[in-house]
């Protein structure tokens, strides 16, 4: 420990917070830096799941961040304790963790996407949701003899996504070695036609029929596709056979699912199906504060109590409410107090003030610009003369405001952060290939900057 003074990790995560907080959760006070050797600063992180998001988002933050409060050109690796303790009897890393290996299988790639922010720490249970969350830990405990499958529906943002990936990273835990397979259907269903075009059926299979554990989320996307609702009836029969874990999760019960065979219907139906109903009050209120938390925001319990009394349609807009109140109090530099809520969520929004633009402003300019509406660009249309114009409110979230991929994809409804990277990368690739592209977003951001007062 001889290269690091005490306080470092304070004046590390203090650099963060101040100058990337969107990407600054409670727990990186857990972060244990060991030492500084060869110019490798390791920083020892426990969790798995956070270990992993870390490797994959953090670097290039936490290294800035250690430069600056070193003043020494290094780098940082990331490593899990069993990593330390190797390095401390042969003085070496893994050549390569997982993360940063080029060869890793696809299947591994989408495990990775699992958010740390999503465990069973931060679900919080009702009434609407303690039987699913029952169910879901019971499964945990034993997979493939508690409830096999385990299939969890509900409408949209009540927290399957969320409850899906507290499974994984519980089972992880328990079980470091497990061949968990977590993926979306339409990952699921890409996989499938790639594998049928390239005639590489046989790795398909090998990959889903080893698995211990096969999650898949939003499984009714299966409806219509009746090819691919062949393979996987092969594939569920071969994991069930196995005793293997099935887990499941979909937008409505199993036999609402429209278009979906029959012999799929009953074996979605032969496990444990547990249905997620709206929260109530007192559990809105409570997600609100666990929310406020993991962001670091400080606010005074009678914002999540209006915030809750107003929005109760699902947790992905109430979250949505606390991120505009959070970008109203920033934009006119006030603490969050229940008044700056009150015009936040029934105001007009922030309009002139010196500081960086709000999402309100960004909405504006980027309507006014597409000449589309509000509601479609809110929606889950996907028409292209939307989806465009919603990638580029994204993109302009993501350089002009602090908030987080989470709380961008929740603000243009209810999206996760998977898909605001995706739509970041998306524009800047096209303004890079394309001069268009750059004068769009030229003419877009002058408007922005002028309507934000700068
Ligand atoms: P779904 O997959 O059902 O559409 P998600 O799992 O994506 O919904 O949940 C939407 C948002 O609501 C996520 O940010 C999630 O963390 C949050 N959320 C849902 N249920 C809970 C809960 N019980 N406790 C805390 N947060 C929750
Ligand atoms: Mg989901």
């Amino acid at each position: 420990m001889k290269d690091i003074e005490p306080g470092f990790r304070e004046a590390l995560i203090g650099y963060l917070r101040k100058h990337h907080s969107e990407i600054c959760r409670h727990w990186f006070d857990d972060i244990e830096p060991s030492q500084i050797k060869d110019g490798v600063l390791r920083l020892v992180v426990r969790e798995p799941v956070q270990l992993r998001y870390l490797q994959r988002l953090g670097g290039t933050y936490f290294t800035e961040a250690a430069q600056n409060v070193t003043g020494r050109l290094l780098v940082v690796r990331f490593v899990s304790p069993e990593d330390e303790a190797r390095f401390e009897a042969k003085g070496t890393l893994p050549a390569a963790s997982d993360a940063e290996s080029a060869e890793r299988p696809a299947w591994l790639d989408e495990q990775m996407l699992l958010s740390p922010d999503y465990t069973f720490g931060s679900f919080i249970v009702g009434p609407g949701n303690r039987l699913a969350h029952a169910a879901a830990q019971a499964v945990v405990a034993k997979p493939a003899r508690a409830y096999n499958p385990f299939f969890i529906h509900s409408g949209v943002g009540l927290g399957k996504t969320h409850l899906l990936h507290a499974m994984c990273d519980a089972l992880l835990k328990a079980q470091p070695s497990l061949k968990l397979c977590y993926l979306s259907c339409s990952a699921f269903m890409d996989l499938f036609h790639e594998a049928v075009k390239a005639g590489r059926m046989t790795d398909f299979r090998n990959r889903f029929r080893t698995a211990d554990v096969l999650v898949i989320d939003d499984i009714h996307f299966l409806s219509k596709h009746e090819q691919t609702q062949e393979e996987f009836f092969h594939t569920f029969n071969a994991l069930y056979q196995l005793g293997k874990q099935i887990i499941l999760s979909s937008d409505a019960a199993p036999s609402d699912i429209p278009d979906l065979e029959e012999r799929l219907t009953s074996r979605f139906s032969a496990g444990m199906v547990a249905r997620i109903e709206r929260p109530c009050y007192e559990t809105r209120v409570s997600i609100l504060k666990t929310k406020a938390e993991l962001h670091g925001m400080q606010i005074p319990d009678d914002v999540p109590a209006y915030i809750a009394a107003k929005v109760d349609t699902n947790i992905r807009e109430l979250e949505g409410a606390l991120t505009r109140v959070r970008g109203y109090a920033m934009a006119m530099g006030l603490p969050i107090t229940l008044e700056v809520a009150r015009q936040a969520i029934d105001g007009e929004g922030p309009s002139r003030s010196g500081n960086a633009p709000s999402l309100q402003a960004i909405i504006d300019s980027v309507t006014r610009y597409y000449d589309v509406k509000l509601t479609d660009l809110l929606s889950k249309r996907r028409h292209k003369s939307i989806a465009m114009p919603r990638q580029v409110c994204m993109y302009l979230a993501r350089k002009h405001t602090r908030f987080s991929l989470e709380e961008i994809g929740g603000y243009f409804g209810g999206r996760d952060h998977t898909t605001v990277m995706h739509a970041v990368r998306t524009i800047e690739g096209k303004a890079n290939a394309d001069t268009k592209m750059q004068a769009e977003l030229g003419s877009i951001e002058q408007d922005l900057l002028e309507r934000s007062g700068r």
